[in-house]
């Protein structure tokens, strides 16, 4: 029998909810004790009440809850080694000998570190006298599964992560309804999405609202005058018969030289090249609000019985594994390869290396 530790950490998502349902329901059925991590990585720094057991009934209704019920937060403690020290007392102090994180790139990495620097943590609580020889041999390793709660869908190792189906979703939604005003009035708009550093959400939106220009971060445009080429496809499509023209910026959009491409410098190009009445919606925090997706509700309870199952199976040697999706299939991977694969990405697009960004994005995320 385990004591599995659970928390959501960093940006939230929607399905972190079923997935922390699924995360402790399967850990019941499995005859261990779930505990609730409160607030992420500062619920672990804090320990006292913000470590807390489930139980069954804690997380009825949880499938349809958007964001995540137990908290999340950013943790500037838990960067720092005393932190993280600390963070290791509480678990050992509550008995928790795994633990699960649902989080981002950030986190993932966060976790890791925890994982790799475990034993020496252990070995300088005994020598300060804050726990027994006893009690240090019994808590040699710790067992981290993580899983990508993350709307931006840009960790490697996984075709989706979780929130990022319901983000797209909303997305769509809200351009459809701008859509509407927009073709009344024979106007223009600027929509940006968010994604951080991945262009997966605004790529995914501008194929299914039939946006008329794209930017995204891993393929800024390949000429210094793609200002022209905008205004000749917008105007094209105008000419062509249709009432709107859509443009989706990625919030972490660039130019080939590494330059942010901002909604309202767009704009001003369409008010002033082509004299459209230009409007810029930043669709802001409302993506990763309200309810999740089904898709994300699935997800989340797929993976999150297989974190239990892969605790389950673990032994000392077995490294710390990220659940993931590919190919339909749920798949555990070495959570340490997940996170530099997905570091590769940014190395990528900060050496203007784009075809390799563009690889990396679509053939190692198999997206
Ligand atoms: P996300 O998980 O959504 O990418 P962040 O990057 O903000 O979000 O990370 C969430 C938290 O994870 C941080 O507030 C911090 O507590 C922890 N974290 C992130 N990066 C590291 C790191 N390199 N070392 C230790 N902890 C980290």
């Amino acid at each position: 029998q385990k004591n599995i530790g659970i928390l959501t950490s960093g940006g939230d998502a929607q399905g972190m909810n079923p997935c922390v349902r699924a995360v402790v329901r399967m850990a019941i059925a499995r005859n261990c004790r779930p505990f609730f991590i409160y607030e992420g990585y500062q619920g672990l720094v804090d320990g006292g009440s913000k470590i807390k057991e489930a139980k069954w009934s804690d997380v009825s209704g949880f499938l349809a809850l958007g964001g995540t019920m137990i908290g999340t937060a950013r943790c500037k403690a838990f960067r720092e080694l005393e932190g993280r020290r600390t963070s290791v007392l509480n678990l050992i102090k509550n008995g928790i000998d795994a633990l699960v994180v649902i989080g981002g790139d950030g986190s993932l990495t966060g976790a890791d570190r925890l994982r790799a620097e475990w034993p020496e943590h252990v070995l300088a609580l005994e020598r300060e006298g804050l726990i027994s020889k006893e009690t240090a041999d019994k808590y040699r390793a710790l067992m981290i599964v993580g899983m990508v709660g993350s709307i931006d869908n840009d960790l490697a190792s996984t075709d989706m992560t979780i929130g990022a189906c319901s983000a797209l979703e909303r997305i769509c939604e809200s351009v459809d309804a701008i859509l509407s005003t927009a073709m009344s009035h024979q106007r223009a708009f600027v929509v940006e999405v968010m994604g951080r550093h991945c262009g997966w959400l605004a790529l995914n939106a501008a194929i299914s609202t039939g946006a008329d220009y794209l930017f995204i971060p891993e393929a800024p445009p390949s000429k210094d005058d793609w200002e022209a080429s905008m205004c000749k496809t917008l105007k094209a499509s105008r000419d062509a018969g249709k009432r709107t023209s859509l443009v989706i910026v990625a919030e972490g959009a660039i130019d080939r030289h590494l330059n942010p491409i901002k909604a309202e410098y767009i704009k001003d190009i369409l008010c002033t090249r082509l004299g459209y009445d230009t409007r810029v919606t930043i669709l802001g925090h409302v993506q990763r609000g309200g309810a999740p997706a089904h898709f994300d509700r699935f997800l989340g309870t797929m993976q999150g019985a297989e974190a239990i199952e892969a605790i389950l199976r673990a032994n000392s040697d077995t490294p710390s594994p990220v659940i993931g999706m590919l190919e339909n299939k749920i798949t555990t991977q070495p959570m340490k390869e997940a996170i530099e694969l997905t570091g590769q990405v940014a190395l990528a697009i900060e050496a203007k290396d784009f075809e390799r960004a563009i690889t990396l994005r679509s053939s190692a995320f198999s997206k």
